[in-house]
């Protein structure tokens, strides 16, 4: 079942089991993680930074930017986070995909010549696909928290 909504929980670290249809924001970690809202399962985290991604919360629900392109998935999922709703958006083909990652690296070198002030379509807001969680990871993380 595809997830409609996000609501969002601020937390110190991320939950061993994350639970459907909750966004968790980590300030301590600047990240996020939530389930794939395809319904798969996966575990997707969100790193937050000026380069990455980041969220708005208007006191209410949370909007996140960019998209999340999850095409390190089987399900290769894309949604836009908007004030807690998912809105689903095309798949990419592997062509946009490089050409997204190659935007990516050239913005990260801060040779980009992006327009401000200009909104770019839907579909050009994403940017990677979002991390995946290695094994391991959230030990790391309960050690760091608890250990
Ligand atoms: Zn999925």
């Amino acid at each position: 079942m595809p997830i409609a909504t996000l609501r969002h929980h601020f937390v110190a670290g991320f939950p061993d089991r994350l639970q459907p249809g909750i966004l968790y924001i980590s300030i301590e970690f600047a990240s996020m993680s939530h389930l794939c809202c395809c319904g798969c399962g996966r575990e997707v985290i969100t790193p937050l930074s000026p380069k990455d991604w980041k969220f708005i919360y208007d006191g209410e629900n949370v909007s996140v930017h960019p998209s999340i392109g999850n095409w390190s998935l089987p399900c290769r999922s894309h949604y836009i986070i908007q004030s807690g709703g998912i809105r689903w958006a095309d798949d990419w083909s592997d062509e946009q995909i490089s050409a997204g990652r190659q935007r990516d690296l050239i913005a990260k070198r801060g040779t980009g010549n992006q327009r401000a002030g200009s909104a770019p379509p839907a579909h050009a807001l994403a940017k990677k696909p979002a991390a995946v969680v290695r094994p391991g990871f959230w030990s790391a993380l309960w050690n760091k928290l608890f250990g």
